[in-house]
């Protein structure tokens, strides 16, 4: 799948972290939380959030959400489509 993920609209959306796409992490409370009296330096939080965090684009041609989740060697890919008013 490479960099790119192929929206439902048919465009291709970055999925690379350093390239400026505007690519954000989804931290969940559990990621965030650390055992009492853990000591994690700055580095380290940000790669456990690398590591356990799902990626969120947006298509900038539809406006959909994805969501990105590539831990345990699956790939999961969830598109959310916003309600039209
Ligand atoms: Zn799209």
């Amino acid at each position: 799948m490479g960099s790119w993920v192929r929206c439902k609209c048919d465009e291709l959306v970055h999925k690379n972290w350093f390239c400026g796409a505007g690519v954000s992490l989804v931290a969940s409370e559990d990621a965030l939380d650390l055992p009492d009296g853990h000591q994690m330096s700055a580095n380290q939080l940000v790669d456990k959030l690398f590591a356990e965090s799902d990626m969120l684009l947006r298509c900038w041609n539809c406006a959909r959400i994805i969501l990105l989740n590539e831990r345990g060697g699956e790939f999961v890919v969830k598109f959310f489509a916003p309600e039209e008013d």
